[in-house]
């Protein structure tokens, strides 16, 4: 069955979001196969967001993602990557559309980088990447 790699952002984890990201997943009949509360290690920040070195918003946003405790989830189930994507809305949560999680939840916070609490993998390869880079002892 199909993986991905959820992270509920550090604003997420500060807002007291972390619950209703979860439930949201859930409901939609995904399941939550591993679940983890961690600090980012600057390594693990370089190699996520890799594909992003150079861009002017990479340095904040790699700040902001060290800033605190995120909280790592493999979600599994048919089209979970395309459909956490959907339930997560837009990159821009001030335009993202109401009934997602940004859409719903956030906004623009007048900071460099774009809060918008969650991040999830984009593709088969991403996931796969990505829960290595989370998730490192996991073999699946
Ligand atoms: P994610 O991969 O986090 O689900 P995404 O695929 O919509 O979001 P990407 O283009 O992969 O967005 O960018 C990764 C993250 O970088 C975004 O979630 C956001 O936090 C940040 N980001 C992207 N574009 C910008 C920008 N122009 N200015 C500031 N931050 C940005």
């Amino acid at each position: 069955t199909e993986r991905t790699l959820v992270l509920v952002k550090p604003d997420g984890v500060k807002r007291g979001l972390i619950g209703q990201v979860l439930a949201r997943i859930e409901a939609k009949g995904y399941e939550i196969e591993k679940l983890q509360l961690v600090r980012a290690t600057k390594e693990q920040l370089a190699e996520h967001y890799a594909e992003h070195a150079g861009k002017p918003f990479y340095q904040p946003l790699v700040d902001f993602m060290a800033s605190g405790p995120i909280a790592a989830v493999v979600a599994t189930g048919d089209g979970v990557i395309t459909g956490f994507r959907s339930l997560a809305g837009a990159t821009d949560p001030t335009t993202a559309a109401p009934g997602t999680i940004r859409g719903d939840l956030g906004r623009d916070w007048g900071t460099a980088v774009q809060q918008n609490i969650v991040h999830g993998s984009d593709s088969t390869e991403s996931a796969k990447r990505e829960i290595a880079i989370w998730f490192p002892a996991d073999e699946g």
